[in-house]
């Protein structure tokens, strides 16, 4: 399945903040309020989501929620284990250090490729977003702010103008989006926004090797920041989180 990080932050819309669900909700509703209440930490990774307990909070059937459910392991937000029911994603540190190690060969390539290629209508483009993402950044804006810096990535890859390496770096910064939205602060996300900024500098300076270097210690950076250890308990209630 073609992955879009933009279809991440659709999925992740606000509707959270809606306290009593509206009558005869639809199944992307449901879906788009767990997936923001994953994405505000208020489920955490690992959490059991119970069908019953969802039936009952947003009074559908059980029909319903699955396919609310369905819409979320599509993805990649829940996970389902046969005979055990669906879980928020926990993506792991191992996994975590496997997709960055894969990022960092390829995006150092494709930095080299950039540099080579990209115009000045390009860099204004780029420029352009990152405006958008230090907005997203200052609002504190998870869903946005998330969304834009893989966004970045991705415009670079296109910028390249490869379409087998912009499909393969969509499904990579659609994985670590996902990661970064349930492990990362928003300092971190900062640094984030400043890095691409310089990277983006060095780039328009014509500086190569100045520009491989920024992106792979940009990726490292965003790696060794992501905070594996605190999780909220397990035991959350689910009900409670989903509709306080
Ligand atoms: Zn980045």
């Amino acid at each position: 399945m073609q992955y879009l990080v933009k279809d991440f932050g659709r999925l992740c819309g606000d509707m959270a903040t809606t306290r009593t669900p509206p009558s005869d909700v639809s199944a992307e509703y449901i879906a788009q309020d767990i997936a923001a209440a994953i994405v505000a930490h208020r489920l955490p990774p690992g959490t059991r989501l119970r069908e019953e307990a969802l039936a009952r909070a947003y009074d559908v059937s059980r029909t319903k929620i699955r396919a609310a459910l369905l819409m979320l392991s599509k993805d990649k937000l829940i996970r389902t284990v046969p005979e055990k029911g669906a879980f928020v994603s926990k993506p792991s540190a191992a996994e975590a250090r496997e997709i960055f190690a894969v990022r960092r060969i390829l995006e150092t390539a494709l930095a080299r490729e950039f540099v080579a290629r990209a115009t000045p209508a390009d860099y204004k483009r780029i420029e352009r977003h990152l405006q958008q993402e230090r907005r997203a950044v200052k609002a504190d804006d998870v869903q946005l702010r998330n969304g834009l810096l893989a966004d970045f990535h991705i415009l670079l890859a296109d910028t390249v103008g490869n379409s087998v390496l912009t499909e393969m770096l969509r499904e990579l910064s659609a994985r670590s989006a996902i990661i970064t939205v349930l492990y990362q602060s928003s300092l971190d996300a900062a640094c984030s926004s400043d890095e691409h900024h310089a990277f983006l500098k060095a780039a328009k300076a014509g500086d190569v090797e100045l520009a491989c270097r920024l992106m792979v210690e940009h990726l490292e950076h965003v790696e060794h920041a992501l905070n594996f250890t605190d999780e909220l308990p397990a035991e959350s209630n689910l009900i409670t989180a989903l509709l306080t």
